[in-house]
């Protein structure tokens, strides 16, 4: 099946106030998704109403088919095939780098030992680490730290991988080896949804940019279409303010 997500009428209320209002979106295997949009706008909330680390108010998320709203969906085996990484990389602090890419799919019986040792040593040479697998993460800087955690994400063998700002905490200097790692997974074909201030990424990696704001995406197409020809007058205002 081509498509990887599919988004139904989505709306995610707190208490009395809507955040995302009925939302329709289709995400095909291969799409690389940047969402941007002003602060407060939904972005996060949007991302994690995809693996339901939000619960949603009403509407359908389908993902390769599956219903998560549905009662009988496993939600715990759909996340396996969701990658999640956010802004402050959550790495375990009391683990080695190792460790913390062994430890959920040696936990989840999705590999034995020796097989997830083998593949985060693979991983964490993709993502340039590999000597600090014995390290632990307070010994590594913010940019290292969320390659690792990038690792850690691809160890279960994910399909989709969501993307929370996984930049904006870094110092300016760490961001470009975060962005070619996540460029290389692009590259290679993944699902990614990507919430981003990154505008020179989006241009260069996204194949679709979506721009959201009052509860709904207000723009969603190529990166040329989104950034030389935006369709609102609120897209145009956060650009000039952004780029
Ligand atoms: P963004 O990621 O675009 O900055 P968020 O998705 O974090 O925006 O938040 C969207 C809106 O939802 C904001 O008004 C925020 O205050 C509100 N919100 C987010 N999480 C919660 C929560 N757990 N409880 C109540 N309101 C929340
Ligand atoms: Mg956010």
């Amino acid at each position: 099946m081509a498509e990887k997500i599919l988004v139904e009428h989505l709306v995610k209320k707190y208490d009395e106030h809507t955040v995302l209002n009925d939302i329709n979106v289709s995400i095909k295997k291969g799409d690389v998704v940047c969402i941007i949009g002003p602060s407060g706008s939904g972005k996060s909330t949007f991302l994690r109403c995809l693996n339901q680390l939000e619960e949603i108010t009403s509407g359908n998320i389908i993902v390769d088919g599956t219903n998560l709203t549905d009662k009988n969906t496993n939600i715990n085996k759909v996340r396996q095939h969701i990658g999640m990484v956010f802004q402050h990389f959550n790495l375990f602090p009391h683990l080695t780098i190792l460790e913390n890419v062994t430890l959920a799919p040696v936990d989840l019986g999705k590999l034995s030992k020796a097989e997830a040792n083998e593949k985060a040593i693979s991983l964490l040479e993709s993502v340039g680490l590999a000597d600090k697998k014995d390290s632990y993460p307070d010994s590594l800087s913010g940019g290292q730290k969320q390659r690792v955690a990038i690792a850690r994400a691809l160890a279960m063998n994910p399909d989709i991988m969501l993307f929370d700002e996984p930049t904006s905490a870094l110092d300016p200097e760490m961001v470009g080896d975060v962005l070619n790692v996540m460029k290389e997974l692009a590259n290679q074909g993944m699902t990614m949804v990507i919430v981003t201030h990154e505008m020179g990424f989006a241009k260069e990696v996204a194949n679709r940019v979506m721009f959201i704001d009052g509860g709904n995406f207000l723009e969603d197409g190529s990166p040329e279409q989104v950034f030389e020809h935006p369709q609102h007058e609120r897209t145009k205002d956060f650009l000039n303010k952004v780029l």
